[in-house]
């Protein structure tokens, strides 16, 4: 199994994920993929449907070094506090960078990859990778979170990416 960086407008990025109620070889190998991609990419957090799979999977990592990583399943946010605008990039968005607000404390819920559950207060720079990771489980991106000015300066950028995609998909069926 080998999994890359799946690129917006990919329409896996936006459809949505299911839960995960079983850890099995295959989703083992899911994880292990989504690790070697999250360090070869230099990236603090991975979504499954980043590298093409709709499973509610996800890789926090906000020191950026291998094995600092935490593998979470099915998280959900039960409760947040504060609110901050911080700067974001997104590996399914090559050279885009924008400010976005997002909650400054949250308390989360999820899963480990032995389907212990587990629960966290995180607060500042890990919380905003959790929210910005979780947010693609639940097919929504960054820049459609992005302030006003932000978006607006990553417009001709975004336009770059739709072109790409419509160039890659007429070759595809040329
Ligand atoms: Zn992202």
């Amino acid at each position: 199994m080998k999994l890359d960086i799946v690129i917006w407008p990919d329409p896996v990025l936006t459809d949505g994920t299911a839960p995960i109620t079983e850890v099995d070889d295959d989703l083992r190998q899911v994880v292990g993929e989504m690790r070697r991609v999250l360090f070869e990419e230099r990236g603090v957090g991975l979504a499954a449907p980043q590298v093409g799979i709709a499973r509610r999977l996800m890789l926090v990592c906000p020191s950026g070094d291998p094995g600092d990583e935490v593998v979470v399943l099915n998280p959900e946010i039960l409760s947040v506090e504060g609110s901050e605008t911080g700067e974001e990039g997104c590996l399914s968005f090559p050279s885009i960078y924008g400010k976005v607000p997002r909650a400054v404390t949250i308390r989360v819920r999820y899963q480990d990859l032995d389907l212990r559950e587990r629960e966290l207060e995180l607060s500042g720079w890990v919380a905003r990778i959790f929210q910005h990771e979780l947010d693609h489980l639940n097919g929504e991106v960054f820049i459609d979170k992005m302030t006003p000015e932000s978006r607006e300066k990553v417009e001709d950028q975004i336009e770059d990416l739709r072109e790409q995609d419509r160039r890659r998909s007429a070759e595809s069926t040329a």
